[in-house]
């Protein structure tokens, strides 16, 4: 004899059908912010160093981005990209990439249009360095959140937390729920709803 369903329980199976729920592995928050870092430094040209920012607001919205380059305008064929070594016969301190690189704490703060940015957080893939602290602290962020702090020790990095601590900007390193997030344009490629309006001759530099 089969079980007949009271209404409530067909009620539960509908609140229980994995249609009716929200998706459990969405990505979180930080996890979101943190991976739009790691998109934007792939835009990086920096053969060695690729690092990318991303600023949000209190209401979770994406305020700006940015990653590691040379000014606009500045050919990335032209300037150099790596660092002048002392010491040797040849040493030109004009050939080195410091000279000018944009951080890309800088580049997402310049990127922001000139909106407010008080109060934001900062999500960055590498701790800022001191100059880039100078723009944080200036630009009134209170909060950043970053994945590597892989040059600690080094002056530069110390000089960073040192102003940090004193102003009160907090920071600390993300660590995040998912382990891997893969972005795959595999299925999109089967379909092309562009080929007929020309659209794939656009390329962007
Ligand atoms: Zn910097």
């Amino acid at each position: 004899m089969s079980e007949q369903k009271s209404p409530q329980d067909v009620n539960t199976q509908k609140t229980e059908s994995p249609e009716n729920h929200k998706r459990r592995d969405y990505l979180h928050w930080d996890d979101y912010f943190m991976a739009t870092s790691l998109l934007s430094a792939k835009r990086s040209k920096d053969p060695v160093t690729q690092v990318g920012a991303c600023i949000v607001d209190s209401q979770n919205r994406i305020v700006a981005i940015g990653y590691n380059g040379f000014p606009r305008n500045c050919s990335d064929d032209e300037f150099p990209w790596s660092k002048a070594q002392k010491g040797t016969q040849d040493f030109n301190p004009l050939e080195d990439k410091k000279m000018y690189v944009v951080h890309a704490e800088a580049n997402a703060i310049l990127n922001s249009n000139g909106m407010r940015l008080t109060g934001t957080r900062l999500y960055t893939t590498l701790f800022p360095c001191n100059e880039c602290a100078k723009l944080i602290i200036q630009v009134g962020i209170s909060q950043v959140l970053y994945l590597s702090d892989k040059y600690a020790e080094k002056p530069t990095y110390r000089a960073s937390k040192r102003m940090l601590d004193a102003v009160g900007v907090a920071y600390k390193r993300h660590v995040p729920q998912q382990k891997k997030i893969i972005i795959d344009f595999e299925n999109f490629l089967e379909e092309d709803p562009n080929s007929s309006l020309g659209l794939n001759d656009l390329h962007l530099k």
